[in-house]
C-alpha cells in the first residue's frame, strides 16, 4: 500500500476518479491501493475499453466486495449527452457534451466500404486559419486524451450491425500537436492490443497545420503524418494560415519534412485546400510540384467547403480537375476529397458551430448516461 493513498473519495476536489481519465501506470497505483494483484489493471482496462462498460457494477468478474471497493474510489464517466446529425450522404455527425457544458464534434464518414472517423483535439483551435470555421471561436481549451478516446468509443456504441471503423484521422476540430501529451495518451489507448481499443497505428493519421519542430514526434507514434500546406509561397500562406506560418514558414516546414523517418511502404500527405481564385491557378500547382520534390508523398486536394460569413468560395470542378492534372503529370498521386457531410457542417473546416438550418434528423443518442446513474 502506499504511504500517502492518491485516490480518496474524499480527496480535495471531493469527488472520485474517473477511470477513463488514468493511464496505465496510474491505474496500476490505483490497484495496488485497492491491495489487489497487479494483473487486475488490465482486466479492469478490458472493461472499460473493449467491453465499454459504464458501470463498476457491470465488472461481473469483480466480485461485490471488490466492485464496492472500487466504486468508493472511482467511477466511470462517459459523454453526458450526444446528438448525431445524419447527412443525406450518410455521413454522421456526433455532437458530445463535456462536464463542463462546452461540445465538440466528431464525424463518421463511409466510403467505398470504408468508414472513417474523424476525431477532434481541441475544443476550438489554437491557430487562426482563415478559410476554417474552428478557427473563429478561438481556442476554449484543450481536450484530454480520455476526451478523445471516448469519441470513438461513443461512435463503437451507434454503429449499426455489421459496421466496423476502418480507419481514424486526426482531422476535426483543433490542432493535434498544440495538445500532444493528450494525443500521445489517447493514441496509446486506441492502440493497445491487449486492453485497449486495438486499432493498428497504421489505420490512425494525424493532422498538422504545419508545426514543423513536433513532427519527429509523430513518428514516435507510429502514426501517419498528413501536413495541411495549403499555400505555395510565405506570402500566400502568411495570409492564408498567420499564427503557424509566422512560427514554422514553408522552407522550414518542408525542410521538417524532408527530415521525417518515414517507416519503409508508408508516405507522407500533402493536404492542399482549393481556394477559388487564391491559390488554385496553373502556377501555384507548378510552384506545389516544386516544393514537393522528392518527398515520397500523396497528396489531397479539399475543394473549399463554404460556411457563412466567409468570403472565400469553391473553385469550380474544371478548375479542381486542371490543378490535379498538373501534379498528376509531375509524377504526384494526387487524389481530391470529396467533401461529405456538408448539409450537417459536417465537412473539413466546417465543426465548430451547431448548423443554423435545421438539422436533417437529430437523434438522441442511445445509452446516455447520468453521472448518477453509477450510484444507483
Ligand atoms: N489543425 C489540423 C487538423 C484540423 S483541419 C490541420 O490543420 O491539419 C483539417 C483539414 O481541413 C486541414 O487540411 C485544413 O486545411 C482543412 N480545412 C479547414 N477548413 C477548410 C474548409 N473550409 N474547407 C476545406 N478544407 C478545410
Amino acid at each position: 500500500m502506499l504511504a500517502i493513498p492518491l485516490f480518496r473519495a474524499d480527496s480535495a476536489s471531493g469527488y472520485p476518479v474517473n477511470l477513463l481519465s488514468l493511464d496505465f501506470s496510474t491505474a496500476e497505483q490505483l490497484i495496488q491501493e485497492l491491495g489487489w494483484p497487479r494483473y487486475r489493471t488490465s482486466q479492469l482496462f478490458r472493461w472499460l475499453y473493449r467491453k465499454r462498460v459504464r458501470t463498476i457494477d457491470d465488472m461481473t468478474d469483480f466480485s461485490q466486495i471488490e466492485r464496492t471497493q472500487l466504486r468508493q474510489l472511482a467511477r466511470i464517466i462517459r459523454f453526458q449527452e450526444v446528438q448525431i446529425l445524419r447527412s443525406s450522404d450518410g455521413t454522421r455527425k456526433f455532437v458530445a457534451r463535456l462536464e463542463d457544458d462546452l461540445s465538440i464534434e466528431s464525424v463518421l464518414i463511409p466510403d467505398a466500404g470504408r468508414l472513417t472517423l474523424c476525431l477532434s483535439t481541441q475544443v476550438g483551435c489554437t491557430l487562426d486559419c482563415r478559410f476554417c470555421l474552428t478557427a473563429t471561436m478561438g481556442l476554449k481549451r484543450n481536450l484530454h486524451a480520455h476526451e478523445i478516446v471516448d469519441q470513438v468509443m461513443t461512435v463503437q456504441d451507434h454503429l449499426g450491425p455489421g459496421e466496423r471503423l476502418t480507419s481514424l484521422v486526426l482531422m476535426g476540430m483543433g490542432e493535434p500537436l498544440a495538445n500532444f501529451d493528450a494525443v500521445t495518451g489517447a493514441v496509446a489507448t486506441m492502440t493497445n492490443l491487449d486492453w485497449g481499443l486495438g486499432i493498428p497505428a497504421r489505420r490512425i493519421t494525424l493532422s498538422t497545420a504545419g508545426m514543423a519542430s513536433r513532427l519527429q514526434d509523430v513518428a514516435a507514434l507510429g502514426v501517419n503524418l498528413a501536413i495541411s500546406l495549403n499555400a505555395t509561397t510565405n506570402a500566400q500562406r502568411d495570409r492564408l494560415m498567420p499564427t503557424v506560418n509566422k512560427l514554422h514558414p514553408l522552407d522550414h516546414l518542408l525542410a521538417a519534412c524532408r527530415a521525417y523517418p518515414l517507416p519503409p511502404h508508408r508516405r507522407l500527405t500533402f493536404e492542399y485546400v482549393l481556394l477559388g481564385g487564391v491559390n488554385d491557378t496553373e502556377q501555384d500547382a507548378k510552384r506545389l510540384v516544386k516544393l514537393l520534390n522528392g518527398i515520397r508523398c500523396k497528396v489531397n486536394l479539399i475543394p473549399f467547403n463554404e460556411f457563412s460569413d466567409n468570403a472565400f468560395r469553391r473553385p469550380d470542378d474544371a478548375i479542381v480537375l486542371q490543378f490535379q492534372s498538373v501534379l498528376r503529370r509531375a509524377g504526384l498521386d494526387v487524389f481530391v476529397r470529396k467533401s461529405k457531410g456538408r448539409d450537417v457542417l459536417g465537412a473539413c473546416g466546417q465543426l465548430g458551430d451547431l448548423p443554423r438550418q435545421k438539422p436533417v434528423l437529430l437523434t438522441p443518442a442511445r445509452g446516455y448516461c447520468e453521472p448518477a446513474c453509477e450510484l444507483s
